[in-house]
């Protein structure tokens, strides 16, 4: 079997990297890009430069995108017209679930397949060692391609709902980005204090390796609806929120993320949950206010 020929269009950090490792697996690779500067790192190592979008798309079957959003997608295939028939496009920018959803509608029309993804890796660790990619769209169509996207990192198909690449690929940088800035808020405290965050670094590096064991138990409260308060109780967490809140105020930093985390308690509290499991605050979550 010859490895499968691709069109990679949208060469940044991610979309380069992505073409070196499908290069290295011995795949021809015609790229092409808005910025075309940006397409002479990979044409040195073997891909093939074509001139337009178009043309691009029209060299090969299965087409794969790596841009900053949907909309990107729109302008470049948007004006493509006939040339897009038959091919898979499998899109590995980010956006919402509704606009994948609706980016299949609009491919099919113009009588195309999507394949959405969503990957978890920064462009250095593609194709390394612990790189995976949440892929959602019909499976016959992935299945065809999955051993040339296998390349990028492991393959993890979600199911024909378009959507679910991209409600995975957020629901982790929901988890990401919020401990992220509770780490940052950390330091804000402490430096407020003068100490350096080097100092406090293995304390932190502790608790974060400490929180999966933690949160493991609440998966099963969070399906069941059940929050077994014999720990961690939301008044006891919910305490300890608010000083958190007030040691913020004091040290004259921002008190946004532990004023939105207290509201959270407090209003498991309210609902009559401080004796029941932290968990309980996923009730709180599950209504937009
Ligand atoms: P960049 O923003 O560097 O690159 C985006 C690409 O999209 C460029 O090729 C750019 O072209 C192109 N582009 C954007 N808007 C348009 C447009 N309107 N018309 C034509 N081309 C357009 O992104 P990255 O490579 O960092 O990321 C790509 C995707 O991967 C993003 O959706 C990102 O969220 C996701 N991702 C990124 C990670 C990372 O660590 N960087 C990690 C995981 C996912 P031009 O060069 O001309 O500007």
């Amino acid at each position: 079997n010859n490895p499968t020929p691709v069109t990679f269009i949208g060469l940044g950090p991610m979309g380069q990297a992505m073409v070196r490792v499908l290069l290295t697996g011995g795949h021809p690779v015609t790229v092409w890009n808005r910025t075309a500067s940006r397409a002479d790192g990979v044409v040195a190592a073997g891909a093939k430069r074509a001139d337009s979008a178009a043309d691009a798309v029209a060299e090969n079957e299965l087409v794969i995108l790596s841009l900053t959003d949907y909309q990107a997608m729109y302008d470049i295939l948007g004006p493509l017209g006939d040339v897009l028939k038959g091919r898979v496009v499998v899109n590995l920018s980010s956006d919402t679930p509704s606009r994948t959803r609706e980016a299949a509608e609009w491919l099919a029309e113009r009588g195309a397949e999507l394949i959405a993804g969503g990957v978890m890796v920064p462009a250095e660790m593609v194709g390394q060692e612990g790189s995976y990619v949440f892929y959602s769209g019909p499976e016959a169509v992935f299945e065809r391609f999955r051993d040339t996207l296998a390349l990028i990192g492991r393959t993890d198909h979600l199911g024909a709902d378009h959507a679910l690449a991209q409600l995975f690929y957020q629901a982790q940088l929901d988890i990401f980005l919020t401990s992220l800035s509770a780490y940052l808020h950390a330091n804000a405290l402490l430096e407020a204090h003068g100490v350096p965050a080097e100092r406090f670094w293995p304390y932190a590096e502790s608790n974060f390796n400490t929180i999966a064991p933690i949160i493991g138990e609440a998966p099963g409260h969070i399906d069941s609806g059940e929050h077994p308060g014999d720990e961690a109780n939301a008044k006891m967490m919910g305490a300890t929120a608010d000083h958190i809140v007030q040691a913020s105020y004091e040290a004259g930093i921002d008190t946004g993320l532990p004023r939105a985390v207290k509201d959270q308690y407090d209003r498991a509290i309210a609902a009559g949950d401080g004796a029941k499991s932290w968990t309980s605050l996923f009730e709180q979550l599950r209504r937009r206010r």
